[in-house]
C-alpha cells in the first residue's frame, strides 16, 4: 500500500491542490490528514471540503478543535488567535459540525496517526528531541507514528534517535519502529516554503519526504483579502 501522509494544511488551498496533483502522479492508494486542516491561511471551508472527499482517516489538530471553540486558545500567539477567530465566523455549519467531530487518535493497520504526541494528544505538545521520542514509543501501536504539529519534518527511530532524510528517501529496517513528522503542506516552518508531505510505501519498507512548489503569491493574496494579519502571508515566501 502507498500512503500519502499530509498534515498542517492551515486553509491553504493553493498548496493543498499542489500536493494533490503531485500525489497523483505519484499513484497513491489511500490518503492521511494528520490535523490541523483550517487555521492561518485563508480557504478553511475549501480545504475541508478537499479532505473530506479525499480520506477518513483523519484526525484533529489542535486550530481544528480551536476553530469549533473545543480547545483553549490562550496560548496561541496573537496572528493564531486571529486566525483562529476569523475561521470560526467564515466556517459553514457542516464543516464545523465535520472537524468537531474528528477523532484525536487513529489506527490505521500498522500505522499510528495523531496531530502532536500519543503519550498526550489533546495537550499539544511539539515532539521535537530524540530524547522525548523515546517515551512516546511505549505508547503506541504499530510500526510507525505519523505526526504533525511542529510543520519541521523530522525521523526518530526506536534504536537510533534523530534520522537524517537521504536525498528525502528513508529505507525503514522491518525490526525497528518510526515517529515520522511529515512536515507542513501550508505553512511550511522549515526554511523551505515549498508544501511538504510524506509518502510511505508498507510494503518495501520506503519512506518519501516530497516538497511541492504551489503559487505562494495566491495564496499570500487571499490572506491579506480576507484582512488576516499581513505577517501570515509573509512567513509563506520564507517557509517560516
Ligand atoms: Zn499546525
Amino acid at each position: 500500500m502507498l500512503y500519502g501522509i499530509i498534515s498542517d494544511i492551515h486553509s491553504n488551498l493553493e498548496a493543498l491542490e499542489a500536493v494533490l496533483r503531485d500525489a497523483e502522479q505519484q499513484h497513491i492508494d489511500s490518503f492521511i490528514c494528520l490535523g490541523d486542516i483550517v487555521g492561518y491561511g485563508a480557504s478553511p471551508n475549501e480545504c475541508v471540503q478537499q479532505i473530506r472527499e479525499l480520506t477518513g482517516h483523519v484526525v484533529v489538530g489542535n486550530h481544528d478543535y480551536a476553530a469549533v471553540g473545543l480547545t483553549d486558545i490562550s496560548c496561541f500567539n496573537l496572528y493564531a488567535k486571529r486566525a483562529v477567530m476569523w475561521t470560526a465566523k467564515v466556517i459553514s455549519a457542516e464543516h464545523s459540525d465535520y472537524l468537531s467531530k474528528l477523532p484525536l487518535t487513529a489506527q490505521v493497520d500498522d500505522l499510528f496517526l495523531v496531530h502532536a504526541t500519543p503519550s498526550d494528544p489533546p495537550a499539544w505538545n511539539y515532539l521535537c528531541s530524540p530524547q522525548l521520542a523515546l517515551i512516546e514509543f511505549d505508547l503506541f501501536q504499530g510500526r510507525c507514528c505519523f505526526i504533525g504539529h511542529s510543520h519541521k519534518p523530522v525521523i526518530f527511530s526506536q534504536r537510533d534517535g534523530d534520522l537524517p532524510w537521504k536525498n528525502e528517501v528513508l529505507m525503514c529496517s522491518p525490526d525497528e519502529r518510526y515517529i515520522v513528522n511529515v512536515g507542513s503542506v501550508g505553512q511550511p516552518r522549515d526554511g523551505d516554503p515549498r508544501a511538504c508531505y510524506a509518502i510511505f510505501d508498507d510494503q518495501a519498507g520506503k519512506l518519501f519526504l516530497r516538497r511541492v512548489t504551489y503559487d505562494v503569491q495566491a495564496a499570500q493574496r487571499k490572506i491579506l483579502q480576507a484582512g488576516l494579519p499581513p505577517v501570515l502571508a509573509i512567513r509563506l515566501a520564507h517557509g517560516e
